[in-house]
């Protein structure tokens, strides 16, 4: 039998109605449980009622970080239809795209994209859109909330139903539309929530995009879960979170990002006077986290918590909790709960224990597959297993390290290179303030190393320091053959290095 739903914002407005659930940063807004779920049950009866937005409609968001988006999101659940948050920062056709393949009925948006929609409307086959301005006032959506009735037409939703259609980063291709279903989202709260400590006292600071499972789900939808609160940033500001987590009336104590805040928030000079002591968790996650950059933290008396995951997987697949967070340095943790995994090599089969093979992962907090990607499900899911491209070994105590995407290996000389290792090690350089990795083409090895360097400000290193410093601490076909200097790396909105765009840029080398 089916697991029903279960309402988590009438929950808690029902036992704790006073408590504070949300803090928009940007418009100064705060709201209880109770004032919050008033909201998004207005907002539900709205989109059912007068927009005719029944059970399985997608409900498109093209907005930056705001509470209205926690709304939307819940009063999508309250009627059982399907939240689809979009990347503000893609261009029109790329939306265009998006918005064809998932179909959504009604677009909500910011004012600010009030020409992007006007366009949208004309090229895609929504008939419907509501403003916002992401801060109150008087737009059309507090207009709506304001008249409608107080709660929708009850609506059955079970774990089995899709809540959200997250399109992936774009890191490596088209970004593919990630189901999330019901199921999928409590299994991650339960999953994240005991290893990162959370508790109905939590408070946790959202940063990164909530149409990205890193803004949703880590940690706003798991503060929720326990009944804690979160404040949310419109976009992410490295002297702001510091000063948030150094501010004891704010009292934080949940924080996640990807590796770029935390680099970033680190070449902040504020970062040698914040006082990191409050925080129950820091986690980090998303993309591979150089060793130095956990060093810098822990030097500061705080152990980033890694945890590696998808928006397919909701996203905890592997986590570290607070005591495994020093000591294995690289490690991105231990199996979550209720999530099995393999490691597969080539032939399909396991490979033994400490060898590198790729990721298989499948539990209730795996996506039952892509929207309209019949193609990509079967290449991506074998008999429930998702194949996640990402190369992984365990060791022998379970702990968990994720060596790099497949796609960005590459083999020289017939050595394969993880370029995540060889940005580690470099990250550890005087004078480099970021670095990626990248394999191009070479007549003699098939395939060399290029660094693609942003110094630190007033630096004046040179390629031949860069190779220097590689010789004891790196192997010879590890160590890059090309050194290229950039005044910033390109990042996705996640703030993910966006490598296919650099091989583009940097052409052939030969
Ligand atoms: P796309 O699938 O569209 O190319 P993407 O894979 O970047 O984009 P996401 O779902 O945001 O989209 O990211 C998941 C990927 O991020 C993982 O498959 C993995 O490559 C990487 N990742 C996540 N956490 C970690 C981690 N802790 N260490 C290393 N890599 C990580
Ligand atoms: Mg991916």
């Amino acid at each position: 039998m089916a697991v029903l739903h279960y309402d988590w914002l009438e929950g808690h407005a029902n036992r704790v109605p006073d408590k504070t659930v949300w803090i928009d940063l940007h418009s100064n807004r705060s709201f209880t449980y109770s004032q919050a779920n008033d909201r998004s049950n207005r907002l539900a009866s709205h989109l059912q009622i007068n927009c005719g937005i029944e059970k399985g409609d997608r409900v498109g968001v093209l907005a930056m970080n705001s509470t209205d988006m926690f709304e939307m999101q819940h009063a999508c659940a309250k009627i059982g239809a399907i939240f689809l948050p979009l990347n503000w920062r893609l261009t029109v056709s790329e939306l265009e795209f998006i918005i064809n393949d998932a179909a959504p009925k009604i677009m909500i948006h910011d004012s600010q994209f009030n020409n992007e929609i006007a366009e949208l409307k004309e090229k895609t086959s929504f008939k419907q859109s509501l403003e916002t301005s992401g801060g109150g006032g008087d737009t059309p959506y507090e207009a709506a909330i304001r008249g409608a009735e107080s709660k929708p037409a009850p609506v059955e939703v079970t774990h089995d139903d899709i809540w959200t259609i997250m399109y992936t980063s774009g890191t490596t291709g088209l970004p593919k539309g990630a189901i999330n279903t019901y199921g999928m989202t409590f299994y991650n709260a339960v999953n994240m929530g005991f290893p990162m400590g959370f508790t109905p006292d939590a408070v946790a600071l959202t940063i990164l995009p909530l149409f990205h499972t890193g803004g949703l789900n880590c940690y706003s939808s798991v503060a929720l879960y326990v009944g804690g609160t979160t404040l949310v940033m419109r976009a992410f500001d490295p002297a702001e979170c510091l000063r948030l987590i150094d501010d004891a009336d704010v009292g934080l104590s949940h924080f996640f990002g990807v590796p770029a805040n935390y680099l970033f928030m680190s070449q902040h000079p504020d970062f040698v006077t914040t006082d990191f002591s409050r925080l129950v968790c820091a986690g980090i996650g998303g993309a591979p986290t150089p060793v130095p950059l956990l060093e810098t933290y822990e030097a500061r008396g705080i152990a980033l918590q890694q945890g590696y995951g998808m928006t397919e997987t909701s996203p905890t697949v592997l986590v570290q909790d607070a005591a495994m967070a020093t000591g294995k340095p690289g490690s991105t943790g231990k199996l979550a709960m209720n999530t099995q995994v393999r490691v597969v090599g080539e032939d399909g089969e396991d490979v033994a224990q400490g060898e590198t093979g790729e990721l298989w992962v499948k539990g209730p907090n795996i996506t039952p597959g892509y929207w309209n990607r019949p193609e990509a499900n079967a290449e991506t899911i074998t008999d429930g297993w998702l194949h996640t491209g990402d190369a992984c070994r365990m060791d022998e105590e379970g702990h968990y390290y994720i060596v790099d995407r497949w796609k960005d290996m590459y083999i020289s000389g017939g050595e394969n290179v993880y370029p995540a290792e060889v940005e580690s090690i470099l990250f550890k350089m005087e004078g480099i303030a970021d670095i990626a990795i990248i394999g191009v083409a070479d007549d003699r090895w098939d395939e060399v190393g290029c660094a693609v360097v942003v110094k630190s400000p007033d630096s004046d290193i040179s390629a031949e320091d860069l190779l220097l410093f590689c010789q004891d601490k790196l192997a010879r076909f590890k160590i890059p053959k090309h050194v290229l200097f950039m005044d910033e790396l390109p990042r996705n909105a996640t703030g993910k290095v966006l490598k296919r765009v650099l091989k583009e840029d940097i052409g052939d080398l030969r």
